[in-house]
């Protein structure tokens, strides 16, 4: 049954014109792929695509490219776009592990994380998506004034963040423990997960951070 299910999944993505399916031909000419100079902005962990659907929506002049490890999560994003008409969001089923394989230096203008797994046990410390090691990924792949930006609500992946921030010597421009309180909250588009465990009284933690003197 579950791998029937899992098949079916993969059928559906493979399908989907939102899904770039060989994205390493595409490093270095995603302006190209979409046709235009406008941004580029990812969310890595997108889950099932409620945030990453809604800022492609909200703001046509961004490409948006949402990315997720599981088929059987990235499906039910891909069955969310049957009624999308905009040309600005693609998806891609890859493990974030590799994303210079897939972007060039200077290629990712906004770097999205949102309650990204939390790897509690130290020895799986490397795989926070927050970690130095990622953020060295990331610095490979952002423009000069590209922006990471991070939502959670576990106080300690925040804490944790915030110091792998410092120790890779990136600047924090922002953060708050509570943002749905605070004054960085206007324009938040909530993802899947931050409606869920706000509804429950978990106060939301964000922190923006980035590499350069502006
Ligand atoms: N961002 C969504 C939200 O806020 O509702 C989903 C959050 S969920 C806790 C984390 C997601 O990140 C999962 O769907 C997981 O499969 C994905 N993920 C975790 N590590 C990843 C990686 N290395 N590369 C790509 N996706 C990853």
């Amino acid at each position: 049954m579950r791998l029937r299910h899992i098949k079916g999944a993969e059928e559906e993505i493979a399908e989907s014109p939102y899904v770039v399916q060989d994205p390493q031909s595409l490093k270095g000419k995603w302006h190209e792929f979409f046709g235009n100079d406008n941004p580029i902005r990812i969310e890595v962990g997108m889950g099932k695509g409620q945030f990453i659907i809604e800022m492609a929506r909200r703001n046509p002049e961004v490409n948006y490219i949402g990315i997720e490890k599981y088929s059987s999560v990235l499906v039910r994003a891909v069955e969310k776009l049957e009624d999308f008409e905009q040309d600005n969001l693609r998806l891609i089923r890859m493990d974030a592990e590799n994303i210079e394989e897939v972007f060039d230096k200077d290629e990712v203008d906004r770097i999205y994380l949102n309650f990204s797994d939390p790897w509690p046990k130290d020895r799986h410390a490397k795989r926070r998506l927050t970690s130095t090691r990622f953020l060295e990924r990331y610095d490979n792949i952002l423009t000069p004034e590209g922006r990471v930006m991070f939502k959670t609500d576990n106080k300690d992946l925040f804490d944790f963040s915030l110091e792998q921030v410092e120790e890779a010597r990136w600047i924090l421009e922002n953060h708050t423990y509570d943002l749905h309180h605070s004054e960085y909250n206007e324009g938040n588009v909530m993802t899947e997960y931050e409606e869920k465990f706000s509804a429950k009284g978990n106060p939301i933690c964000r922190l923006v951070a980035y590499r350069h003197a502006k």
